[in-house]
């Protein structure tokens, strides 16, 4: 089999075996996974870079060139939706190989791996708005980008899928990470904060 089908076949099983079986059981079940998951984030992460440069690139475009400021914030909002969704997926995915990752290199189930599980499940709401002020537009919120100045809002939550996204900056990620990132703490310093709330 060649290389590029073994990568098809490996996630397809990863995704059918999502709901059967935890992160760790399936390492076990796979163990020819951890050689690749070191590529398959560098991959992600060059793919995602790709899509940044892209949507600033359109979006400078439309700044330059727009003949009205309607027509320049449609065509705006336009590139951001279709990006904030492709940055959103990439992210994740990159999330959950490097969480892969870390459990390759661990033996069993210890108790800051249950903090992190949980820490995974705390609404991320709760967490930015103990930050930053948000105002609810549609299903998701948005406010002022707690990370730089900005006088229009640029930063956020999509409770749906416990996320943050800025479109200013492109920081983006779970409840954890936007921890780490205003608290400025490391992932362990994080996890813990969140567990003690
Ligand atoms: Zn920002």
């Amino acid at each position: 089999m060649i290389e590029e089908d073994l990568d098809i076949a490996l996630e397809k099983r990863l995704e059918e075996s999502q709901p059967k079986y935890t992160d760790r059981e399936w390492l076990n079940i796979f163990p020819e996974f951890k050689e690749m998951i070191p590529d398959k984030i560098k991959e992600l992460a060059i793919e995602r870079d790709i899509v940044v440069k892209e949507a600033n690139r359109k979006i400078s475009l439309i700044e330059k060139h727009g003949q009205t400021s309607l027509g320049r914030w449609f065509y705006g909002e336009w590139v951001r939706t279709n990006e904030v969704e492709t940055v959103k997926r990439l992210t994740l995915e990159i999330k959950r190989f490097e969480w892969l990752k870390y459990l390759a290199g661990t033996k069993e189930k210890s108790k800051f791996e249950e903090k992190v599980l949980l820490a995974r499940e705390y609404p991320i709401l709760d967490l930015v708005l103990k930050h930053v002020i948000l105002k609810k537009h549609g299903k998701d919120w948005f406010g002022l980008c707690p990370f730089r100045k900005e006088k229009t809002p640029s930063f956020s939550v999509i409770t749906k899928d416990n996320f943050f996204y800025c479109f200013g900056c492109q920081e983006s990620g779970s409840g954890i990470d936007f921890i780490m990132k205003i608290e400025e703490l490391s992932f362990r310093r994080a996890v813990e904060r969140i567990a003690i709330g």
